[in-house]
C-alpha cells in the first residue's frame, strides 16, 4: 500500500534543489496534506536542514502526530464499549465487523449493536458479519430508537460477559444537530450502565480536508476518543492521516484497507513516515 505518492527521488541525493522542493510540496498537497500545513512542514524543513529534505520532513511530521495511546482502550471484567460515528458512507459498519474481527481474533468476546436504525441495510450487513463471525448481533426495527437498541445491546452483552460491545451508529438524520443530540442520547444511555472505551469517528481518506471538518463537528459535539481512516488502499491520499491527527491531537487507531473483514491495521507511525518516502 503506498500511503503517499513515490514522493521524491530527489531527496534521495545530497543536495536538495529549488524545484526538488517544489516537487515536494506538490506531491504532499497531492497527498491530502492541505496547503497549509505543506507550506509549514516545507517552512521548518527548509530551514532546519536544508540538504535533508527526507531527515527534516520526517523529523518536523513526527512532532505532528498525536502523542496518545493507539491502542483501544481494555479494563478487564467490565464491559468495554466502542462507539463507531461519522458521516453516511465512511465505513462505519464495514468497520465495525471489521473491528470485532480483529478482537475476536485476540480472544476477546465481542458483542454487536446495530444502532443505524435509519439503514436497513446496515443492520442487514452488520448481521451478515455476526453470522459469520459467530458473534451476537442486537438490533432493532427499522426506524426505530438508536438509544434503545443500544440500551438493550448493553445488557446482552453484559449477561453474555463480553469484553466488548461495538455499536455502530447512524450517520445521516435531517439535520446535523438532529444527527448530534440522537448520538448524544445513544452516548448517556450507555454511560448510565457501562464505560464507553472508545468513540471513534471513522473518515473516509477520498473525502480529504472534508475530513478535519467532520473530526471538529463531531468532537465538538460528543467527544471522540481516536480515528478510523478508511479506504486508504489504493489511494495515495495519506496526508489526511498528519492532517487529522495536527489538527486535534487525537490518535488514529486503525486503517481501513479494503471491503473484505481482515481489511483493517492498526496505525503504526513509523512504518507510516517510512511510507511518506518509500
Ligand atoms: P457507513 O454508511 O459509514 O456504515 O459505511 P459502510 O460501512 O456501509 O461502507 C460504505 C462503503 O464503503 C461500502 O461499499 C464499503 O464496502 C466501503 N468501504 C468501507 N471501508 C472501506 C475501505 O477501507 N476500503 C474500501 N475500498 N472500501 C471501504
Amino acid at each position: 500500500m503506498s500511503l503517499f505518492k513515490r514522493l521524491f527521488n530527489a531527496v534521495k541525493s545530497d543536495s536538495v534543489s529549488a524545484s526538488d522542493w517544489d516537487e515536494i510540496r506538490s506531491n504532499l498537497i497531492e497527498s491530502d496534506l492541505g496547503v497549509k500545513l505543506v507550506d509549514e512542514v516545507i517552512a521548518i524543513a527548509k530551514k532546519s536542514k536544508p540538504d535533508d529534505a527526507q531527515g527534516a520532513i520526517t523529523e518536523v511530521i513526527n512532532g505532528w502526530l498525536s502523542s496518545k495511546s493507539r491502542e483501544l482502550k481494555y479494563e478487564a471484567n467490565t464491559l468495554n464499549t466502542i462507539l463507531l460515528v461519522g458521516v453516511n458512507g465512511t465505513g462505519k459498519t464495514t468497520t465495525t465487523a471489521k473491528i470485532a474481527n480483529h478482537l475476536t481474533q485476540k480472544d476477546f468476546k465481542v458483542t454487536l449493536a446495530a444502532a443505524d436504525t435509519f439503514r436497513a441495510a446496515a443492520t442487514e450487513q452488520l448481521q451478515t458479519w455476526g453470522e459469520r463471525l459467530g458473534i451476537p448481533v442486537v438490533a432493532g426495527k427499522t426506524n426505530s430508537d438508536p438509544a434503545a437498541v443500544s440500551f438493550e445491546a448493553v445488557s446482552v452483552a453484559n449477561a453474555a460477559k463480553s469484553d466488548y460491545l461495538i455499536v455502530d451508529t447512524a450517520g445521516r438524520l435531517h439535520t446535523k444537530q438532529g444527527l448530534m443530540d440522537e448520538l448524544g442520547k445513544v452516548v448517556r444511555v450507555i454511560e448510565k450502565q457501562s464505560k464507553i472505551a472508545e468513540i471513534l469517528l471513522v473518515v473516509d481518506a477520498t473525502t480529504g480536508q472534508n475530513g478535519i471538518t467532520q473530526a471538529r463537528t463531531f468532537i465538538d459535539a460528543i467527544g471522540v476518543t481516536g480515528f478510523v481512516i478508511s479506504k486508504l488502499d489504493g489511494s495515495a491520499k495519506g496526508g489526511i492521516a498528519i492532517a487529522i491527527e495536527k489538527e486535534t491531537g487525537l490518535p488514529i487507531k486503525f486503517i481501513g484497507t479494503g471491503e473484505s473483514i481482515d481489511d483493517l491495521a492498526t496505525f503504526d507511525a513509523n512504518s507510516y513516515l517510512d511510507s511518506l518516502f518509500l
